[in-house]
């Protein structure tokens, strides 16, 4: 979470001020008169008509989140959804003595996840939720580190420094990963119209002391897919000529719940036996709201065995793999929910139809003139575009702070190495962003163009420029 440094009160906060009459409840005369403090534990209590007004009204000026195309995560479930969460949660997850079913509803979905990413043996394959896929990407990280630094335990530690081989564009979590737990991060810069890992350059990068090279599925920079296959294959011929045996981990946060439905003949899971184990987050296309994730392996020999830890279950013991210990269980039951309500069928119509939002509001935008597609949304349901070569009077940065004016979110950000010199925005398609508001917002683009292009030059872009928006 966002590392906060205390805060005090400017002075102008610190006078009393007064409330609302309307909070003295029964008697608006006799109510409260002051405002409690906001960064100091007020020195009494208040009632709870009060406690939740006054968080309800400070809540009211975050964004609306339907309008919002930056995030990749859920924000629109069904009714029976909330019902759902609303009454599992007091369930903690690690509980599972207290909780037999939720431990239940857990085991079934990684055993559908299994089958869905085509374990070759579903019954072999070990996996567990998590808050999110950051949390799965630092235990798959852990498995691959602990593999390799038992296969080179007279080197390490001691001489031998592991690395994990990536390309630039990699979410954020991997640079944590490789910061948190020592491993140097070998990144593959983007070169030319090259916007993510490709196969030769990561294995050229791979040497003894690399625990694995991780494939993105797709890049939360423009959406695209990253080629799996190619990259095992590349593995493969360099096993062949120098014996080593690098595995790779797909980093399938969004494109894990995309391909299995609407690229199915897309080989980038299980099926490729280099791959040793596989992320999604739950709570991104797999449509729960925030707080789920998965991290599956092939099989136990993918997941050192000393780096599971047993709970109690039923008098009985329950291997548990995860860096918290108490979490909500309300968000695996909706994902089993999510799973048990749409099949395979009613997933594939889900994405079919946020991708065909997708490719048909890139193409829209494309027609415009103004702007040069980087990727159409038919990957990833998200495409990134930039300004066309002739435009000179405004820039990404002045499209993505106009369009907050009308309400719409659409970052915009510059690239990783070697491409820092291009600035895109990007569009995440998410299920409940419909046709009309996505005519809505190249209505409301159109518009803002015809101001834009009056501009002498672009206002200056911001002076921090944000090189990854990492939702
Ligand atoms: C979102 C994302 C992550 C991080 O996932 P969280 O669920 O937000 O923790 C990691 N990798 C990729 C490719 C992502 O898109």
């Amino acid at each position: 979470m966002t590392l906060h440094k205390g805060g005090t009160e400017r002075a102008r906060e610190r006078r009393p001020h007064p409330v609302n009459p309307f909070y003295g409840e029964a008697d608006p005369v006799a109510g409260m008169e002051t405002a409690p403090p906001r960064y100091t534990l007020p020195e009494g209590p208040i009632s709870p008509h009060n406690a939740y007004q006054f968080v309800h009204d400070e809540l009211m000026l975050d964004g609306n989140a339907r309008l919002n195309l930056a995030t990749f995560v859920t924000t629109w479930m069904e009714p029976q959804a909330d019902v759902l969460m609303t009454e599992c949660r007091d369930k903690n997850m690690i509980d599972k003595d207290e909780y037999p079913r939720t431990a239940e509803l857990e085991r079934r979905c990684v055993a559908m996840l299994a089958n869905l990413w085509h374990a070759p043996d579903p019954a072999a394959a070990m996996g567990c939720s998590t808050t999110g896929s950051s949390e799965a990407c630092m235990l798959a990280g852990m498995a691959l580190k602990r593999r390799w630094a038992r296969r080179n335990h007279d080197r390490y530690p001691g001489t031998a420094r592991p690395n994990l081989v990536m390309g630039a564009n990699v979410q954020v979590c991997w640079e944590k990963f490789c910061n948190f737990w020592e491993v140097e991060a070998r990144q593959v810069p983007m070169e030319g119209d090259r916007f993510h890992l490709d196969a030769d350059s990561a294995a050229a990068l791979c040497d003894e002391n690399t625990i694995g090279v991780i494939a993105v599925l797709g890049s939360t920079f423009d959406g695209s897919y990253e080629p799996v296959a190619e990259i095992c294959a590349a593995l493969d011929a360099l096993q062949e000529r120098t014996g080593l045996d690098v595995p790779v981990h797909v980093d399938g946060a969004s494109g894990g719940m995309i391909a299995p439905f609407l690229d199915p003949d897309l080989q980038w899971d299980f099926r490729l036996p280099r791959v040793a184990s596989i992320n999604t987050s739950g709570h991104k296309y797999g449509l729960v709201y925030p707080g789920v994730g998965w991290a599956l392996w092939r099989n136990q020999d993918t997941l050192p065995e000393e780096l599971v830890f047993r709970v109690n279950y039923l008098g009985g013991d329950m291997p548990t793999f995860a860096l918290n210990f108490s979490r909500p269980g309300a968000q695996v039951a909706a994902q089993y929910y999510t799973f048990l309500r749409l099949g395979r069928e009613g997933f594939r119509a889900v994405q079919q139809a946020t991708r065909d939002v997708a490719c048909s509001m890139a193409e829209q935008i494309g027609a415009l003139g103004d702007f040069r597609l980087l990727t159409q949304g038919d990957q990833l349901p998200v495409f990134a575009f930039t300004t066309a070569d002739h435009v000179t009077s405004f820039d990404v940065f002045d499209v993505s702070r106009r369009m907050k004016e009308r309400g719409w979110l659409i970052p915009a950000y510059t690239f990783p190495p070697n491409r820092q010199d291009l600035s895109v925005l990007r569009v995440v398609c998410r299920n409940g962003f419909s046709l009309d508001l996505a005519d809505n917002f190249v209505a409301d683009l159109e518009q803002l163009l015809t101001e834009l292009r009056r501009q002498s030059a672009p206002l200056g872009r911001p002076e921090n420029v944000a090189t990854a928006f990492h939702h």
